[in-house]
């Protein structure tokens, strides 16, 4: 662990030893923990979609010098030592390098997590009229709870992109004065049939239908109220109905994340899966100024949804792009590629779940992530026997504890629930395909997947020392 600490008793009967990162902080420190979940706080308000997270973060990167890629690429520069470049992968995906003393192929330190989140997408076809009433119809993105999702103020971000290629930008329902949408419940009077139904079929996917207006255009047609609000998206955004074929659009919680807790130690917000990691991993990144290995922070989408399609990390473009920058760094080969890939090591950063006193039954308490123990480390996720997990070496394992005890970082090991009670997956096992030393690690949370989610600030900022030591370590 992080700090010698001495077992007590109770200890023994199965509460983890470990001691609180809160009460290690001096005055100076405990301010640093909460100005850095502050900016991470107002981070998770702004970017609440995979596109204005990437935006976010490539604004971020340029202001820290870092340089395109592709534009170093069509220019022929060379690169070396000390230079930083990203990667913007189709608006959704990002990978920041800050290029080492050492060559590519003596492998890369990897910091990865995921940019996308569970949410409620809207169909291609979405609008219609009900009963003078207008509505989006949806199709959910990743694992959800859909009974969360009704009954709460939804805010539509996203794009639409034209016939002639201009993408409009909208959001709607984050301003103070802007309206909000949503889905809505039965009312508990007439709900005896609905009560009696399991909690996955309460409100199911094609239930998932947004309410967006009720007042029918003047002199119009069947569809009134329909034809209003496309009057209203044409005043607003210049769109038609047929631009929802190019579009994507995605409901999420409106409204800020915010300071949770009487003594305000912890954030809720929207999205902090993965969030929670991948801005730590990005801040970690910009706090190194040189390197001896090459430090790489690889921000991907469609992790809620296995990791597919060109923008997930089953997609070549993070490869692509190590073997452009080989090439500019004086010359590619497919070898030295396959050795700087199997040298690397990596942190699949992800959050984990924290253990939740209303639901005990679901953890071991020995083998469990808590609220205030720091970064977390999850040798193998998986469900029943680690089907689906990646596994890390003990002997990776070994190093990092040692590089998380010099630099004094509190850090956990965990398992996602009890055997045989559930499961899950990450990025992890897809990186380690290349043979490079993965583990995963990340932020404990609560109410994982619901609309709004809980982080502690001690563990956020404890995930940030322990991603800046290991790219000084490793
Ligand atoms: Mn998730
Ligand atoms: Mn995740």
């Amino acid at each position: 662990m992080a700090e010698k600490q001495t077992e007590t008793a109770k200890d023994k009967k199965g509460t983890k030893p470990s001691k609180n990162a809160w009460l290690k902080y001096t005055k100076a420190e405990k301010k640093a923990v909460y100005d850095f979940a502050e900016g991470y706080r107002k981070f998770i308000s702004d970017c609440k979609t995979e596109r204005e997270c990437t935006e976010e973060i490539l604004r971020m990167a340029k202001a820290e010098g870092y340089i395109d890629l592709k534009e170093a690429v069509a220019e022929g520069k060379k690169l070396s030592a000390g230079d930083k470049v990203f990667v913007n992968c189709m608006g959704k995906a990002v990978a920041l390098f800050l290029l080492g003393t050492k060559p590519l192929e003596d492998g890369m330190k990897i910091l990865g997590a995921h940019i996308d989140s569970p949410r409620i997408d809207l169909k291609q076809v979405p609008l219609y009229e009900d009963t003078e009433m207008a509505l989006f119809d949806t199709h959910y993105y990743g694992g959800i709870k859909k009974y969360q999702w009704v009954t709460l103020p939804l805010a539509l971000h996203g794009v639409v992109v034209k016939k002639d290629g201009t993408v409009v930008k909208v959001v709607i329902g984050e301003a103070a004065d802007d309206p909000v949408v949503g889905i809505t419940d039965l009312l508990i009077h007439l709900s005896s049939k609905q009560m009696e139904k399991n909690a996955s079929k309460v409100i199911e996917g094609e239930d998932l239908n947004i309410l967006v207006g009720s007042i029918p255009l003047k002199d119009g047609e069947k569809e009134a109220v329909k034809e209003n609000i496309l009057a209203l998206l044409k005043e607003t955004y210049d769109i038609t109905e047929d631009d929802f074929v190019s579009a994507e659009i995605e409901a999420v919680p409106a409204g800020a994340a915010r300071d949770f807790g009487i003594d305000r130690s912890m954030v809720m917000g929207y999205g902090q899966d993965d969030r929670v990691c991948a801005y730590s991993s990005m801040k970690a990144m910009f706090e190194l100024k040189e390197i001896d290995r090459t430090a790489v922070c690889l921000l991907v989408d469609k992790e809620e949804v296995g990791s597919v399609g060109a923008t997930g990390m089953h997609s070549r473009f993070f490869e692509n792009a190590v073997a452009e920058i080989m090439e500019l760094c004086g010359g590619y080969s497919g070898l030295k590629l396959r050795r700087a890939l199997a040298n690397s090591q990596m942190l699949s950063s992800d959050v984990s779940a924290a253990y939740d006193p209303n639901y005990p039954a679901v953890s071991e308490k020995k083998n469990t992530a808590y609220f205030g123990k720091g970064l977390v480390f999850n040798k193998y996720t998986g469900s029943r026997g680690k089907s689906g997990s990646n596994d890390a070496n003990a002997e990776y394992m070994a190093r990092l504890r040692a590089a998380m005890e010099k630099h004094k970082v509190t850090f956990q090991t965990s398992e996602l629930g009890k055997v045989d009670e559930g499961g899950g997956g990450t990025i992890a096992y897809i990186m380690a395909n290349y043979g490079m030393e993965v583990i995963d690690s990340g932020v404990a949370v609560l109410n994982m997947h619901a609309p709004w989610e809980i982080t502690g600030k001690s563990d956020l900022y404890e995930a940030l020392r322990g991603y800046v030591a290991f790219l000084k370590e490793l």
